[in-house]
C-alpha cells in the first residue's frame, strides 16, 4: 500500500560550539525516516568535509543564481559566508514521507518559521558561555579572527531562543541526545505538544 503521509519539517539552530552537528549526526544514526538537508554554502571546505555530504560548496555567483531563480527556501550570511537551503531537496523528501531536519542559523530559521507554519523549531544551547568559548577555541577549524566572529555571533544567537518551540540544553551530551531523539520521535507521532525546555 502506498504511504501518503508527508514527512515533517524540523529546524535546528543554536550557537556555534553548542554541539548541534554532533547531536544531529548521532541522532540520525538512531532514527529511521529522518534526513538532514544538505545546504549550499560559499564557505571554504574544511579538512574532512565532503562536497554533497556536509554541504554543496559553491561560488558566490552560483549562490546568487540560486537566489535569482527562487531555488532557496531560506538563506543567510553568517560570518562572511552565505548559506542556504534548497527548496527541491526539502520538498521532494517531505513528499516522499521523509522527516527533514534543517540545521541552520537563527536568521534562516526565522524565515522558515514565517513561511512554513507547521515546521517545528528546536534550539540547542549550553548554559555556560565560557564552555562555549572553550569548545570553539578547541576546534582548530577556524583562525583566531574567525573564532572571535563566531563567539560574537553565538551571543547574538542566544537572544533568539524564545522564538523556538523547544530548547535542548547540551550540558551533558548523552542527556541532550536522549532529549533530542525523544522530541523528534514524539513530534512525528504527534504526542508532544507545547513549548518546552528539555
Ligand atoms: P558552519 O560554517 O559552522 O558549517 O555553519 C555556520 C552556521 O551556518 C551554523 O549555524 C549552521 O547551522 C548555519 N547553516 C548551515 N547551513 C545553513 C543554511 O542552509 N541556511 C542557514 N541560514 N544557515 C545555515
Amino acid at each position: 500500500m502506498k504511504n501518503n503521509k508527508k514527512g515533517k519539517l524540523f529546524v535546528v539552530s543554536g550557537p556555534s560550539g553548542a554541539g548541534k552537528s554532533s547531536l544531529i549526526k548521532d541522532v540520525l544514526r538512531e532514527l529511521e525516516n529522518f534526513k538532514k538537508s544538505v545546504s549550499v554554502t560559499t564557505r571554504a571546505r574544511r579538512a574532512g568535509e565532503i562536497d554533497g555530504e556536509h554541504y554543496y560548496f559553491i561560488s558566490i555567483e552560483e549562490f546568487k543564481g540560486l537566489i535569482e531563480n527562487d531555488e532557496l527556501i531560506e538563506w543567510a550570511a553568517y560570518c562572511g559566508n552565505y548559506y542556504g537551503t534548497l527548496k527541491k531537496t526539502v520538498s521532494e523528501n517531505i513528499e516522499r514521507g521523509i522527516n527533514m531536519i534543517l540545521v541552520i542559523d537563527v536568521n534562516g530559521a526565522m524565515q522558515v518559521k514565517k513561511i512554513m507554519k507547521d515546521a517545528y523549531l528546536i534550539f540547542i544551547t549550553i548554559s555556560d558561555l565560557f564552555q562555549l568559548e572553550k569548545r570553539l577555541r578547541g576546534r582548530q577549524t577556524e583562525n583566531i579572527k574567525k573564532i572571535g566572529e563566531r563567539l560574537k555571533k553565538a551571543k547574538e544567537e542566544l537572544m533568539y531562543e524564545k522564538h523556538y518551540d523547544c530548547i535542548i540544553v547540551n550540558n551533558n551530551y548523552n542527556e541532550a541526545l536522549k532529549n533530542l531523539k525523544y522530541v523528534l520521535i514524539s513530534k512525528v507521532k504527534g504526542e508532544f505538544n507545547g513549548h518546552t525546555e528539555c
